[in-house]
């Protein structure tokens, strides 16, 4: 079988592999169909690193994906060979203290797909634990499968910020990760929802999905425009999809007194000199996001039954071979990519 292994930075090279087999009597072998790019991905191709996280041997990446099941350990009972199947990519050890109490996602020997050291995605077949395996409604297609990964994220920042239907929020950060909470808080029940970025394509695209307002950071000051449409208070959650420190700045600022700053993105230095003081002053919880756990279900059901638009966030369809080139398009920025997606079978 074909995999995409990528050796150094920018350097991916697409090799024959021997088919994985079912060794575990609990795990399935998938045949995989979509793969979206996430830029984690990105980090990985561009610095071969991220943070902690260093690729030493070589790596498939990828890990927002949907296949098929081709084939099942005997003790599998709720998958069948054809289903076709979504995946969350973390397979935790299920005995360490944060996984006995249901918070897998911080794992302290958790398996990540395209994290050194477990292979991804972007391969034909893959083997991955069943009980992270979910059953697709026929009703969605496998591309909105391939979908439901970030989606599970944005879900996961909204439960673990306790919106509550009428809330007001703020999105910082018009990518897929923002427009992924954009549609998780409105079908969460927010009453208002503003979003910021420095892309206009990304803010039309995010109007067409429901914001109430999508303000462009380089043309209006996001914190008055924001403040003045919530009547001098500020939203009642600011989720951060950016995670700079001009973001993190923005959000300590705008939220109301009382309110709660949600961060998400990644994009973090160590220092920061934004307005710690707010913290204590105003009263804000900050909550932290890693990933998600034990949203997949959830997001399946919310994006199946309200069936939400998931699909517009893709702005680039590209056949397995042409990965490379999706690669480079979210590397070098092209600023109207949001989610490029790979067909891999
Ligand atoms: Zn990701
Ligand atoms: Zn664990």
């Amino acid at each position: 079988m074909k995999a995409a292994v990528l050796y150094k930075p920018r350097e991916i090279v697409f090799e024959e592999r021997e088919m994985p087999k079912v060794i575990s009597d609990t795990d399935v072998l998938i045949e995989v169909r979509n793969v979206g790019i996430c830029h984690s991905d990105i980090h990985y191709y561009i610095h071969g690193k991220i943070g902690d996280f260093v690729v030493k041997e070589p790596l498939v990446l990828g890990h927002e994906c949907s296949g098929v099941i081709v084939d099942k350990g005997p003790a599998v009972k709720h998958l069948e060979v054809g289903d076709r199947v979504i995946i969350e990519p973390a397979a935790p050890c299920r005995t360490c203290d944060y996984c006995k109490v249901g918070r897998y996602n911080i794992c302290e020997n958790l398996r990540f797909m395209g994290t050194p050291p477990t292979d991804g995605a972007f391969v034909e077949y893959l083997t991955w634990p069943s009980d992270f395996v979910y059953k697709m409604p026929d009703t969605m297609s496998l591309e909105e499968g391939a979908l439901i990964e970030p989606f599970s994220v944005a879900l996961y920042s909204v439960k673990r910020g306790g919106l509550s239907p009428g809330d007001r929020v703020a999105i910082l950060g018009a990518g897929t990760i923002g427009l992924m909470t954009l549609l998780a808080t409105l079908a969460c029940g927010a009453s208002e929802v503003f979003i910021t970025d420095i892309v206009d394509s990304k803010l039309k695209l995010a109007e067409e999905l429901g914001a109430t307002a999508a303000i462009n950071v380089y043309k209006e000051d996001p914190i008055k425009t924001i403040k003045y449409l919530t009547n001098g208070k500020g939203p009642d959650i600011v989720f951060d999809a950016v995670g700079i420190e001009r973001t993190f700045t923005q959000a300590l600022n705008l939220v109301k007194i009382g309110g709660k700053v949600v961060v998400i993105g990644l994009g973090f230095g160590d220092l920061t000199t934004s307005p710690i003081i707010n913290i204590p002053c105003k009263e804000i919880n900050v909550i932290g996001i890693l990933r998600y756990a034990n949203v997949f279900p959830q997001a399946i059901r919310l994006a199946a039954s309200k069936k939400l638009p998931l699909v517009k966030l893709i702005t680039n369809r590209l056949d397995f071979s042409e990965l490379v080139k999706g690669m480079e398009m979210i590397a070098k920025g092209e600023k109207d990519a949001v989610k490029v997606m790979i067909k891999v079978r």
